[in-house]
């Protein structure tokens, strides 16, 4: 269970109504229930339930049992597509070990808005479904003009477009550095924005491949693609 608060032998932890009703309504726990928290800082920790309430309840910390486990120091940059395949880019991304997640308003964006808060949650819920001890932060939406201007110098970019079909082998020579993995929207990328990102020295063009995948299929072989050469 994902928590905000430190976690430290003896702290009590306080249940949120929307967890207390996922422990004791939906899982039936009750007092003397183990339960493992993690808030993102502090690695992974054996709790127990000392109250179980209906809008509430109350957790102790007992052990440490996993130290913080940091994922690589990876980047995904997606454009947001339909609500649905949206959830599911952050899921996977949480679930792959991005450290950020970045959504970016495109030339053929077809979203305006995102609910940061809902894509955060969603964060959440992947890193606790598959044990993580770390949580991605999800940025909010930002103009990827906007973001490229203002792109670290030493972090390069995986930069991934159907156009580009010959560029299979750049991943591997590329030089070292952090990453972060830029996907577009369901209409590509414009001509004057892969101008610009050919014209960038941090940016290496991959292809995933002949086929056009939908963006939410790309982020994920792209995660995979990175995490297969350049991973841990
Ligand atoms: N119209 C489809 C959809 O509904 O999602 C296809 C979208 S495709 C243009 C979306 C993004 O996925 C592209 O901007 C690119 O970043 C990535 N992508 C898709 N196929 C790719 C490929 N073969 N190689 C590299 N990137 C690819």
């Amino acid at each position: 269970l994902f928590v905000e608060m430190p976690l430290a032998a003896g702290a009590e932890v306080a249940l949120t109504e929307a967890q207390a009703h996922y422990l004791f309504g939906v899982m039936r726990q009750a007092v003397g229930a183990p339960v493992t928290l993690f808030n993102g800082r502090d690695g992974a920790w054996q709790a127990e339930v000392v109250r179980a309430a209906k809008r509430g309840g109350t957790l102790a910390c007992r052990e440490q049992t996993a130290p913080l486990r940091l994922p690589p120091d990876l980047w995904l940059i997606f454009a947001p597509i339909k609500k649905a395949r949206t959830d599911f880019i952050v899921e996977k991304a949480a679930e792959m070990g991005a450290a950020r997640i970045l959504p970016v308003a495109t030339r053929f964006t077809n979203s305006e808005r995102i609910r940061q808060d809902r894509l955060q949650a969603h964060a959440v819920e992947a890193a606790e479904q598959c044990g993580g001890t770390f949580v991605p932060e999800v940025a909010d939406l930002a103009p990827l003009d906007r973001l490229l201007a203002d792109w670290p110098q030493d972090r390069r970019i995986m930069w991934c477009d159907e156009t580009l079909l010959s560029a299979r082998a750049g991943l591997g020579q590329a030089g070292p550095g952090p990453w972060a993995i830029l996907i577009g929207p369901e209409g590509g990328f414009s001509e004057a924005e892969q101008a610009r990102l050919r014209a960038m020295p941090q940016v290496t063009p991959v292809s995933l491949g002949p086929r056009i995948l939908r963006a939410d299929t790309a982020a994920v072989a792209a995660l995979t693609l990175w995490q297969s050469v350049l991973g841990d």
